[in-house]
C-alpha cells in the first residue's frame, strides 16, 4: 500500500518522484516501470550479428528508467511554442518556470558544462522570415545522449532510497477502489497488486494502447485527431552548420503553397546518426547525436514532418500513421532510404547509387522509393520545404541529400483533465506524453513536478 503510486519511470514519472519525495519525505511512494533498470537497458541491434529489430518483450529504447528519452539526444527545449500544451492547463509563466526548474535539476545532476542555446533575436530568424520560413523561439539545453545518461544515473542514485521502484513490472489494469486505486501488474509472469490512495500515470507514448484501455475502463473522456508523418533528412553537416552552430537545433516551420499544410523540422542532430525506432513492432526512423567529439559524424540529420489533423468521422489518426509506416516496412523490410535526386527523378535509389553518393548513410536502411509509401500531399509538402530550406541552407536540395522513411510522430489521445492535470476521478492524475498534454522531455518533466507539487500541498499530513 502506497500513498502515491507512479506508473512509468520516464521523465514525467522521474520528476514526479523527485519532487514528491523532496517535498513530502513522509509519503510512501511506489514507482512501477514495465522496462528495465537503466544499466540493463540495451538494444540488441549491434549492426553486425543483429541488424534489425527482433521485437524484445520490453523495448530498451522506449521502456525502462528514463523512458523514451533515456538514449535520446537530451535536448530540453524550454518554450511554450512547441513540445506540448502544458501552458493551456497551468499558464504560460508557470509552465516556463517549471521547465527552468527541471533544467536546474538536470544541471546539478551531471549536466553542468553543457550548453544552453537560444533562438531569440538571432540573424537566422530574419533570414527565415524573408524566405517564408518561421523560426520558433526556445532556449535549448543540449545534454547529449551521453550526459543525459549520466544525469539519469545520478537521479536514480538519489531516488532509489526515497521511493520503491519495481522494474520489469507492467501494469495491466488500473482499478478504482474505495481507498483509492489498485494497479494489477505482471512481473516475470507473476501477478501482483499495488494499492495507493493517489495515482500518477505517466506511461508515455509506448503506453498509449494500454492508456486507451484504462480510459475506457474508467470511463474517461478522450480525443485523438493528430499525427505527423514525414522523413528524416541526412546531409553533410557543413550545409546546416550555420543553423546548428548558432542554435544547435532550429525549429523551423513552413506553410506549403499547394495545400497550406504545416511542415516542420524536428529533432535536429548535428553531426549525429540516424537510428531505427520501434513502436509496437513498427520500425520507423529517428536520430541521435553525442557531446563526445569522438562519436560525432560528418552528417547532420533532422526530420521533416507534415502535421495531419483529421476531422469527424475519422478518429484513428495514429492508425493512419501506422499504416503508412507498415507500408514502408513491407516494401523495405524496415526503413527505406532514398537520395533526394532519385526522388525528384521518379526513380528508386539502389545500393550502387547510395554507395556513389556524396552523403554516406549512418543507418543501414533499404534503398527504395519513398513515393510508393508516402501520400502525395505529404510528399509534395516535404519537397516544397526542402526547397524552402535550400534558400537558408544552400545545398539542402542537393541530389545526394538522403531521405529516410518513414518518420512518424504519433500523438497520444488527449485525456480530459482539469487545471491540476487530474482526471474526472479524484486522486488520479495523468501527465507526460501519455496524457496527450506533452510531447517533449521538458514539458513531460515539468508536468511531473507540477502534479507532485499539487499532491504535496493537498495530501493529508
Ligand atoms: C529516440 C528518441 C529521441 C528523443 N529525443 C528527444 C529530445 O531530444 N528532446 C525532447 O524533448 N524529446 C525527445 N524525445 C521525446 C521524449 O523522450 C518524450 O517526450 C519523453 O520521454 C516523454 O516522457 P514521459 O515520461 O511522458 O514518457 P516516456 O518517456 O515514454 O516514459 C513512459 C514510461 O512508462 C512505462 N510504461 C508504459 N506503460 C506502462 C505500464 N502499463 N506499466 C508500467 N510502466 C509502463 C514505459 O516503459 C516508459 O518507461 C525523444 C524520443 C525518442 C524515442
Amino acid at each position: 500500500m502506497y500513498d502515491v503510486l507512479i506508473i512509468g519511470a520516464g521523465p514525467g514519472g522521474i520528476f514526479s518522484a523527485y519532487q514528491l519525495t523532496k517535498r513530502r519525505p513522509d509519503l510512501k511512494i511506489g514507482v512501477i516501470e514495465a522496462g528495465h533498470t537503466l544499466e540493463k537497458r540495451r538494444c540488441p541491434i549491434d549492426g553486425k550479428n543483429i541488424k534489425t529489430c527482433i521485437g524484445c518483450p520490453s523495448c530498451s529504447i522506449m521502456n525502462g528508467f528514463g523512458g523514451a528519452g533515456a538514449f535520446s539526444d537530451g535536448k530540453y527545449n524550454i518554450t511554450n511554442d512547441f513540445g506540448g500544451t502544458l501552458y493551456e492547463y497551468i499558464g504560460r509563466e508557470k509552465a516556463l518556470e517549471l521547465m527552468y526548474y527541471v533544467d536546474e535539476i538536470n544541471v546539478s545532476h551531471g549536466g553542468e558544462g553543457t550548453q544552453m542555446y537560444s533562438t531569440a533575436g538571432t540573424a537566422l530568424k530574419k533570414k527565415c522570415m524573408v524566405n517564408g520560413l518561421q523560426l520558433l523561439e526556445a532556449s535549448v539545453r543540449h545534454l547529449g545522449t551521453d550526459i543525459n545518461y549520466v544525469v539519469l544515473q545520478n537521479l536514480y542514485a538519489e531516488l532509489k532510497d526515497r521511493a520503491e521502484f519495481h522494474f520489469d513490472t507492467r501494469v495491466t489494469d488500473l482499478v478504482r477502489t474505495e481507498a483509492g486505486y489498485e494497479a494489477h501488474a505482471l512481473s516475470g509472469g507473476e501477478k501482483m497488486v499495488f494499492e495507493a490512495e493517489q495515482c500518477i500515470v505517466s506511461a508515455g507514448r509506448s503506453g498509449s494502447k494500454w492508456l486507451e484501455k484504462v480510459c475506457r475502463d474508467l470511463n474517461l473522456k478522450t480525443l485523438s485527431n493528430r499525427v505527423d508523418i514525414g522523413v528524416r533528412v541526412e546531409l553533410p553537416a557543413v550545409i546546416f552548420s550555420e543553423i546548428t552552430d548558432e542554435l544547435y537545433e532550429g525549429k523551423i516551420v513552413y506553410k506549403t503553397k499547394k495545400f497550406e499544410d504545416r511542415v516542420r523540422t524536428f529533432c535536429m542532430n548535428p553531426r549525429g546518426i540516424v537510428v531505427n525506432e520501434n513502436t509496437g513492432g513498427i520500425i520507423t526512423v529517428n536520430g541521435h547525436s553525442f557531446e563526445d567529439e569522438s562519436r560525432k559524424t560528418d552528417n547532420t540529420n533532422f526530420a521533416l514532418l507534415v502535421s495531419k489533423h483529421f476531422s469527424e468521422p475519422f478518429k484513428d489518426s495514429n492508425g493512419y500513421g501506422e499504416s503508412i509506416a507498415r507500408l514502408s516496412n513491407m516494401l523495405g523490410g524496415g526503413v527505406i532510404v532514398q537520395r533526394f535526386g532519385d526522388l525528384e527523378r521518379g526513380r528508386r535509389s539502389t545500393e550502387a547509387r547510395i554507395r556513389e553518393s556524396m552523403v554516406q548513410p549512418t543507418l543501414k536502411a533499404t534503398p527504395g522509393d519513398l513515393s510508393l509509401v508516402l501520400p502525395k500531399r505529404i510528399l509534395d509538402g516535404i519537397i516544397e520545404m526542402i526547397y524552402a530550406l535550400d534558400k537558408i541552407a544552400p545545398g539542402t536540395a542537393g541530389g545526394d541529400t538522403l531521405l529516410y522513411g518513414v518518420e512518424v510522430k504519433f500523438y497520444n489521445m488527449e485525456v480530459e483533465l482539469d487545471e491540476n492535470l487530474e482526471t474526472a476521478h479524484k486522486g488520479l492524475y495523468m501527465i507526460g506524453d501519455g496524457s496527450g498534454v506533452t510531447h517533449s522531455l521538458s514539458h513531460a518533466s515539468a508536468s511531473g513536478v507540477y502534479v507532485a507539487d499539487r499532491i504535496a500541498e493537498t495530501y493529508k499530513i
